[in-house]
């Protein structure tokens, strides 16, 4: 009999396979005790089973395709970094000889501690960070209770064409199931922040998480549908369900090879405008997908994410070294480099902060306020930046201006910088261009103020519609409130646009707003010339941008205005995509 569930769809596309069920958390942890004259041994058995869990990480990390992106490989040396942490390693070993317990059972005991330490924390981010534990533990114990690799591990196809359903899955699963030629995932926890969510849409899988008791329903070899894009899974499906969504497959595989023709194309509207469309990136190794998608440019380089899963900030020359990789990997085309925007749900080891934890991190000292309190933080930053824009076009942006006199302080911070450069003998760019991200609503309502000071503006819409709207983004009981058709964020969007057209200061949008096919026509009614988007939605933006016309939508941008709520604004686009 068909059966439809519905998840948390995190990634696009349509697979139908056989499932093959990954039966993670039933391993039985044996309690007994060990003799005193066994501990010893005991302790060296978990030292075997640690160093073995390592051996097989490495070897998972050494089969992660070159073309895939380097999150991969960095959730991977999270992994192995536990595996050398003391609070994961040393303490079982403590336990085992103060308690004569076997190594499984103090394991255990360490993980049920830990774990209850991130229970109590009220965050999302770090939440998955418990599942980080979770998954090394599993790792070690499926290591010293001598069970085999799990089914998906061994190298040898079984796993071709299967859709996975597990309760969760590592990083380290992830990669070897796609080289196992798995073709989608589902699984019962994790939300869209998780590994698993960002790692299906890094590599292009469909994926479905938060899919709660999918296993009592779902059994091995069972037929299935993932649809990822709406997160629904269908069981069994009887075969006019098969073909619908055989057919929905094949026109997405048209559309996408469609898409791949517009590469080189202009993104250029029907009368004629040229929309700027630039790519967000993360780490310097997706400047080659930014290109490959035929990106004029960086929009948004986040450098944070050079910071994470390490305990050393990196230096000055590392930071140096990534920056100019991304500018010779864009051959020529301008690069946004963002400073340093840890803080809130980036809270990671190379910028983390001794002392109490904020009890609202999102209006904590985050981003530009955590750089002007930190100087050996942000410093180096800015010494790699400006040494970087002597090898090519870098435009520097500012995460999370409030108020005119940040933009102040790190203006005269780089002028300081560049003094130093000058001792030195180092060379950058003196006319770099320096501008501003408009997140936060003082900031857009000020926008004018900003746009005299700065060389070009960027709406953060991901935080302003956070901090418009009054809900946390990573907090998922509010987020069917985060809306961005909200009158209230519109008319701050338009402001901004506004007070650049009359500075005649660039205006973009590297918000996920911008990468949403159903916004481009709004952004553009709302004269919006510049778009910064992720590689993987960037073609189809160009698409809409090609098969719209600015002085068509123009006109209806008092009306988009004017409405009072979200639902007003939807009828209106609607209305707008059928004149189109
Ligand atoms: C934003 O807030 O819209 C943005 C682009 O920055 P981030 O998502 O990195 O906070
Ligand atoms: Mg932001």
């Amino acid at each position: 009999m068909t059966l439809t569930l519905h998840g948390v769809g995190v990634s696009r596309g349509i697979a139908i396979g056989h499932v093959h069920v990954i039966e993670r958390d039933q391993l039985e942890i044996p309690e007994y005790r060990v003799d005193d004259d066994a501990v010893e041994r005991e302790v060296e058995r978990f030292q075997r089973a640690v160093a073995l869990a390592r051996q097989q990480l490495r070897a998972v990390r050494a089969h992660i395709p070159p073309a895939t992106s380097q999150d991969i490989a960095a959730f991977i040396d999270t992994h192995l970094l536990m595996l050398d942490d003391a609070a994961l390693i040393s303490e079982p070993a403590r336990l085992i000889g103060e308690l004569r317990c076997n190594a499984e059972w103090a394991l255990k005991l360490q993980r049920d501690a830990l774990v209850a330490v991130f229970d109590e924390m009220n965050d999302s981010y770090l939440r998955t960070r418990r599942d980080d534990v979770d998954h090394v533990v599993h790792r070690i114990w499926r290591a010293l209770l001598k069970q085999t690799p799990l089914h998906h591990e061994a190298p040898d196809g079984r796993l071709r064409d299967y859709v996975v359903l597990a309760d969760d899955l590592t990083p380290a699963d992830t990669v070897l199931m796609q080289h196992q030629g798995v073709v989608a995932f589902v699984t019962e926890y994790g939300g869209p922040t998780s590994h698993t969510a960002i790692l299906a849409r890094s590599l292009g899988m469909p994926a479905i998480v938060g899919l709660q008791h999918a296993r009592r329903y779902v059994r091995q070899e069972d037929l299935v549908v993932i649809d990822g894009g709406r997160g629904v899974l269908v069981v069994d499906p009887d075969p006019g369900t098969l073909e619908h969504y055989r057919e929905r497959s094949a026109a997405e595989t048209r559309h996408v090879a469609t898409l791949d023709r517009l590469r080189e194309a202009p993104a250029q509207t029907l009368d004629g405008h040229l929309v700027a469309l630039h790519a967000n990136i993360e780490l310097p190794g997706d400047a080659a997908a930014a290109l490959r998608v035929g990106a004029t440019g960086v929009g948004l380089y986040r450098t944070e994410y050079m910071f994470m899963n390490r305990s050393q900030t990196p230096d000055e020359e590392e930071q140096y070294e990534a920056y100019v990789g991304v500018l010779r990997a864009l051959e020529g085309a301008p690069v946004t480099i963002r400073t340093i925007d840890l803080g809130a749900d980036k809270q990671v080891d190379g910028g983390r902060r001794d002392g109490p934890v904020a009890a609202n991190p999102a209006l904590g000292l985050r981003a530009v306020r955590l750089c002007l309190h930190e100087p050996t933080l942000f410093r180096p930053q800015l010494r790699a930046i400006l040494r970087a824009s002597a090898c090519g076009p870098v435009r520097m942006m500012i995460p999370m201006l409030s108020s005119l006199s940040e933009v102040h302080q790190v203006i005269d911070l780089v002028a300081a910088t560049r003094a130093e450069l000058d001792g030195r003998g180092q060379a950058y760019d003196p006319a770099m261009p320096i501008g501003g991200m408009i997140e936060v609503p003082a900031a857009a309502l000020c926008a004018d103020a900003f746009a005299r000071h700065l060389d070009f503006l960027s709406i953060g819409t991901n935080d302003l519609i956070q901090y418009t709207i009054a809900i946390d983004r990573v907090n998922e009981e509010v987020s069917y409130l985060y809306d961005p058709l909200n009158p209230g964020v519109l008319r701050l969007v338009r402001m901004v646009i506004a007070a650049g057209e009359l500075a005649a200061v660039p205006v973009a949008m590297c918000g996920e707003m911008a990468g949403d096919p159903l916004y481009v026509r709004l952004l553009l009614a709302l004269g919006l010339r510049e778009f910064s988007v992720h590689p993987t939605a960037l073609l189809e933006v160009k698409r809409i941008i090609r098969s719209s016309r600015l002085d068509a939508l123009g006109e209806r941008r008092d009306a988009l205005l004017a409405c009072a709520t979200g639902g007003e604004v939807a009828q209106i686009l609607a209305a707008a995509g059928r004149a189109a």
